[in-house]
């Protein structure tokens, strides 16, 4: 099976030094309940600032200093048997850095990286297309239900950001074991 997987918040935890970057560097004071109420594109007004402060935090080199989730590690090599596709928005990345942090962190990952800005259509639904993918694992709200609504399948990661959403491709799983759990009932056709 071909799997899409979103990077931030899904398998990188990233919202909360993101969250204190923009607070350090705006001097500002957003936190959760912002990123709740105006999601992350919206979280500084337009979607230009976020991306400016976005490219600013990549730059800063501390998005390469984050973690990788325990539990997606612990479910990795089960997953990794599956064709495993990155997409992300993660725009401005410098090359091949992001594929080498997830190396260091993650045994036997080797899975290519493809970013949704560069695409022509600027979306990961686009790029589910182009490869075929069979479903998405994300946390986005937006890109979760962009792909729902065009019929790919999408796990989604419980997050407080991504509560009020729901569709019929949608399926909602607690974390990285609930998704291995409903993964396999999936292929096994119950
Ligand atoms: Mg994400």
């Amino acid at each position: 099976m071909k799997i899409g997987i979103d990077i931030d918040d899904t398998i990188v935890d990233f919202f909360e030094d993101f969250l204190s970057f923009c607070n350090e560097d705006l001097k500002i004071n957003l936190g959760m309940e912002d990123l709740i109420e105006r999601g992350f594109w919206n979280l500084l007004g337009s979607r230009e600032k976020m991306l400016n402060i976005l490219k600013k935090y990549i730059d800063s080199g501390r998005i390469y200093e984050r973690n990788v989730f325990e539990d997606f590690l612990q479910v990795f090599e089960e997953l990794n048997k599956e064709q495993i596709f990155l997409i992300t928005a993660r725009s401005y990345d410098k090359p091949k850095k992001t594929k080498e942090f997830l190396k260091s962190k993650i045994k036997n990952f080797n899975s290519d990286i493809y970013y949704s800005q560069n695409h022509p259509e600027g979306t990961k639904l686009a790029i589910c297309n182009d490869l075929g993918i069979d479903f998405m694992i994300e946390d986005g709200p937006n890109e979760a239900k962009l792909c729902a609504e065009n019929g790919i399948k999408v796990f989604l990661l419980d997050k407080p950001w991504n509560r009020k959403i729901f569709h019929e491709n949608i399926i909602r799983v607690n974390d990285w074991k609930d998704f291995l759990s409903k993964f396999k009932e999936m292929k096994n056709g119950n």
